[in-house]
């Protein structure tokens, strides 16, 4: 099945999240607009994220960690970990990549890894089945 790109700039996060993968950007009740724009529904723990909200954050000129000069500081490498541990993603190893091939090259590596093979769908990043088909993904 080929795969067009289904993100854009928008949908990544300071921290290296693909939001355009979260299970609360993609469901129909409550959905999240994402961590990038300021307007519209997000839960508390994003609304509020001290990473987003960060001071140096505002300071660089990509808003993205990776150009802090304190990156990667210990609230991302908590994240990572946790992200890590329980959905085998690296938002740092994201970042770097976005550092060192660029966004867009970053955006179709996500349409890849997060594309049901069976169906198409994107597959949340905190989902090892497609929400759509079912499909298991390893
Ligand atoms: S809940 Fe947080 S991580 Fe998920 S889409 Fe919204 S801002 Fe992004
Ligand atoms: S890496 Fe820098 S910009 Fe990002 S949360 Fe840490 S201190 Fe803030
Ligand atoms: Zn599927």
């Amino acid at each position: 099945m080929s795969t067009s790109v289904k993100f854009d700039r928008s949908m990544i996060a300071p921290c290296g999240m693909n939001c355009g993968t979260c299970i609360a950007y993609l469901r129909d009740k409550n959905k999240c607009c994402g961590c990038c724009p300021d307007s519209g529904f997000k839960p508390n723990h994003c609304a509020q994220c001290r990473i987003k909200n960060c001071d140096l954050l505002e300071k660089t000129t990509s808003k993205f960690c990776y150009d802090c000069e304190k990156f990667p500081c210990q609230r991302l490498k908590q994240l990572d970990k946790r992200y890590r541990t329980k959905y085998k993603t690296s938002f740092i190893q994201n970042l770097l990549t976005i550092k060192e091939t660029g966004i867009t090259n970053f955006l179709a590596f996500e349409s890849k890894r997060r594309t049901c093979p069976n169906c198409g769908s994107i597959v949340s990043v905190h989902r090892d089945n497609c929400q759509t088909c079912n499909y298991e993904l390893n």
